[in-house]
């Protein structure tokens, strides 16, 4: 039988990775990296050795291609993303698709099995800290830049529910200010930045409070960024 295990790796402490994916690593014939070079580091601090294959690069039709052929093939591989699980919000989600749709009939028959090795999530690592209500919440993943840019902060502000996203340093500002402009000043925001990593905070405060801390710091709008705003005004 062939086996595909979608594997989270760690979001920035390489400490961060489960004893069942260090094992599924090691025996897999071959690890799908979104970038070779960032899993190289992983490897190399848990002395493990592996070929791997960048998933995405060059013509991704034609590696598709190749890694359907090495699963027919009865071989076992392991995918992982530059960072947390695979498919948050990164192009690990493309390739399991394409997985499923073209071995239909062998993970029917049992030739094959798509097999999770759960692990972080800057999204799971952002909520478990930001003492939000998220029994039940929203992930925006990337907001988009230009259309539907505003819609989607009228959405945030006015959802019952905490709403999570994910920003990029060159955007954080602009998020916001946006956010300010857009929500009451009742309204909770929780940026964590730099989950897991030496100088990992959570900044949290009114829209305008969190955007002033960055204004003043303008040091710290590097680096890696979840966004978290509350849906009910103060409830836990
Ligand atoms: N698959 C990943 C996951 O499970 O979280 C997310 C991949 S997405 C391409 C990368 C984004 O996740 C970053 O731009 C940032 O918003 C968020 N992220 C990843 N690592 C983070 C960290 N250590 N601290 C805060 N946010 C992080």
């Amino acid at each position: 039988m062939a086996t595909l295990s979608i594997i989270g790796t760690p979001i920035g402490n390489l400490e961060d990775i489960t004893l069942r994916a260090l094992r599924v690593l090691s025996a897999a014939d071959l690890i799908l990296c979104e970038d070779t070079r960032m899993t190289k580091r992983l490897l190399d601090r848990h002395n493990l050795s592996k070929p791997t294959l960048s998933y995405h690069a060059h013509s991704k039709l034609a590696r598709a291609n190749e890694i359907v052929s090495m699963l027919r093939e009865g071989k076992n591989l392991a995918l992982v993303s530059d960072a947390g699980t695979p498919g948050i919000s990164d192009p690990g989600s493309a390739l399991v698709a394409l997985v499923r749709k073209e071995l239909a009939q062998e993970l029917a028959s049992g030739a094959l099995k798509i097999e999770a090795i759960p692990g972080p999530s800057a999204l799971t690592s952002a909520l478990s800290i930001a003492g939000v209500p998220c029994a039940e919440f929203s992930f925006l993943g990337f907001l988009p830049h230009k259309k539907g840019r505003e819609t989607i902060f009228k959405e945030i502000a006015s959802s019952e529910r905490t709403m999570v996203f994910y920003e990029s340093p060159h955007r954080i500002a602009k998020a916001l200010s946006s956010l300010k402009d857009h929500l009451g000043p009742q309204k909770q925001v929780t940026v964590c930045r730099e989950l897991t990593k030496i100088f990992e905070e959570v900044i949290s405060g009114s829209a305008g409070d969190v955007l002033a801390y960055f204004t003043s710091h303008p040091d710290k709008e590097r680096g890696e960024f979840v966004v978290i705003v509350s849906g009910e005004p103060g409830a836990l």
